[in-house]
């Protein structure tokens, strides 16, 4: 049985279920398996004759093994469907060339990558109360930036024994962002503009996760407040499955042979997609290098060449909005691989993050880092350059992050000569940033005075492309969520609208 355990000390062991149902550790760690399963190349090969579900169940049980194998059908089969997603085999592989090959992960329901881990967490949660003997309902509470929110909010909606509640600041999100969240339909989903930018939002639902009162009030009602947010083990693992689905679509395409190593080139915020990546590496799957690609916020840039993670560095707001961070919280996880499972070491470095901004790992740590990583970054013209050169050269139209990757792969080509063939991780659909991405393709004067709802449509005609079906006609469906609130209203908000 896999047991899993804090990155900051204290080896209590527990079941995957329960670290599911806690998120984050209450030391402040993140939960990891204490051993990983290794995949023989022969089991890797078996994968390339099984649909996307099949191969979800055969990763997933290696992880969660107090779920059943009928458990982990079950929720593979609710989150992994033709309903939510519009391609059959839920993760596509698209070849570009000879050696770039794009893994299409955003043909969920809110097209963006988060769905391929968001439309199954409410289910493993579920079914982890449920192991764990919790009678409680859940309450998930989400300040969003853009993508999480409604990602959270499709994943959620109409799943039994769960509420949820979104907080967004009203001025801080795209209009399509906006308006894919207040026509959230669901008997169980709540959405509230908040008048403030992101940080007062997300510090506000920080407030009420930690409101003693409240919590009390919540028991005395049986319900129970619980995140969704990329530090838990339930949002990670479900990703590592599509790193191996693409190196077995790989084989099936003919495009390598069973045990050829391969690269991916992730566009990198949170750090939670790459780690995906290197815990498949982990578990045998061959892999050259991980390119690990950032835009202005290059925070993990400067790490992975020299070791030194710092933070008292400029925010800055990019046109690839969902990797502007500062803070990347699962890099916690990869170190505390790394260090072989010091939890004193990780500890100090993460305390030191938090006092200073800033910490130092030592020689031999960034040896190891440097078997496995590679790293770049972009900024906004080369990225929206990327966009235009790609559409130009392949008829392939890119989001802004995935042109960010692009970019830092074509960087890392021409300086390390390596055309070992690569996987580049598409994370959200072009339509979803169409702003930029028309204007990439156009130019800015074509697209001045359009709505984003006119540029669904200039992009759409212009490229050939159908408008997905999550963001077709958005602006003429009915508006079910128009409470704004002010900043100290949120707990108020709250409390009025729990069921
Ligand atoms: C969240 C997100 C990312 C960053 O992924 P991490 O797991 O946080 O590194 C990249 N692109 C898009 C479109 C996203 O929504």
């Amino acid at each position: 049985m896999t047991i899993y355990e804090s990155t900051r000390g204290g080896k209590e062991g527990i079941t995957s279920a329960e670290a599911i149902k806690r998120g984050i550790a209450p030391n402040g760690g993140l939960y990891v398996p204490q051993q990983i399963k290794e995949l023989t190349l022969e089991k890797i090969t078996d994968l390339v004759n099984m649909s996307y579900s099949q191969r979800a169940v055969s990763i997933l049980k290696l992880f969660l093994e107090d779920y059943t194998e009928e458990e982990l059908t079950d929720c593979v089969n609710k989150a992994y469907n033709t309903t939510s997603f519009s391609n059959s085999d839920i993760a596509s592989v698209k070849s570009i060339n000879d050696s770039m090959h794009i893994l299409e992960l955003w043909h969920g329901p809110t097209c963006a990558f988060k769905d391929m881990a968001l439309q199954i967490l409410p289910h493993f949660l579920v079914k982890a109360m449920e192991k764990t003997g919790e009678k409680s309902e859940v309450v998930i509470l989400v300040a969003t930036s853009g993508d999480t929110g409604k990602a959270a909010l499709e994943g959620f909606a109409d799943v039994d024994g769960t509420q949820i509640m979104v907080f967004y600041p009203v001025d801080g999100v795209s209009e399509v962002q906006k308006y894919q969240m207040i026509t959230q339909t669901g008997k169980n989903v709540n959405v509230f503009g908040v008048k403030g930018n992101f940080d007062d939002t997300q510090s506000g639902v920080k407030k009420i996760f930690t409101d003693q009162d409240l919590k009390k009030e919540m028991e005395a009602r049986g319900l129970k407040f619980s995140s969704a947010n990329s530090i838990n083990w339930g949002r990670l693992v479900p990703q590592i499955v599509y790193y191996f689905s693409a190196y077995a679509d790989l084989i099936k395409l003919n495009r390598i042979k069973a045990g050829d190593k391969i690269n991916f080139v992730v566009p990198t915020g949170n750090f939670g997609n790459i780690l995906a990546g290197f815990y498949a590496k982990l578990m045998g799957l061959p892999v050259n290098m991980f390119i690990c690609a950032s835009n202005d916020n290059n925070i993990l840039t400067d790490f992975i060449r020299t070791g030194s993670y710092d933070k008292r560095r400029e925010f800055v707001k990019t046109v690839s909005p969902s990797m502007d961070i500062l803070i990347s919280s699962n890099l916690e996880r990869l170190l505390y691989e790394l260090t072989e499972h010091d939890d004193k070491e990780v500890s100090q470095w993460m305390n030191q993050l938090n006092e200073f901004g800033h910490y130092k790992i030592g020689k031999n740590i960034l040896n190891e880092i440097h078997k496995h990583f590679w790293a770049g970054w972009s900024n906004q013209d080369e990225t929206l350059k990327t966009i235009e050169c790609v559409y130009s050269d392949y008829n392939y139209v890119l989001d802004t992050h995935t042109a960010v990757a692009v970019d830092v792969y074509d960087k890392y080509v021409i300086t390390t000569g390596d055309l070992t063939p690569s996987v580049v991780l598409s994370t959200a659909s072009p339509f979803k940033f169409n702003t930029s991405v028309c204007k990439a393709l156009f130019g800015a004067e074509k697209i001045a005075d359009k709505s984003e709802f006119e540029l669904l449509e200039l992009l759409s005609k212009e490229c050939n492309l159908p408008i997905p079906a999550g963001l077709k006609d958005l602006n003429e469906k009915t508006v079910l969520h128009n409470t704004v609130c002010e900043k100290y209203e949120m707990k108020t908000v709250v409390t009025k609208n729990l069921l």
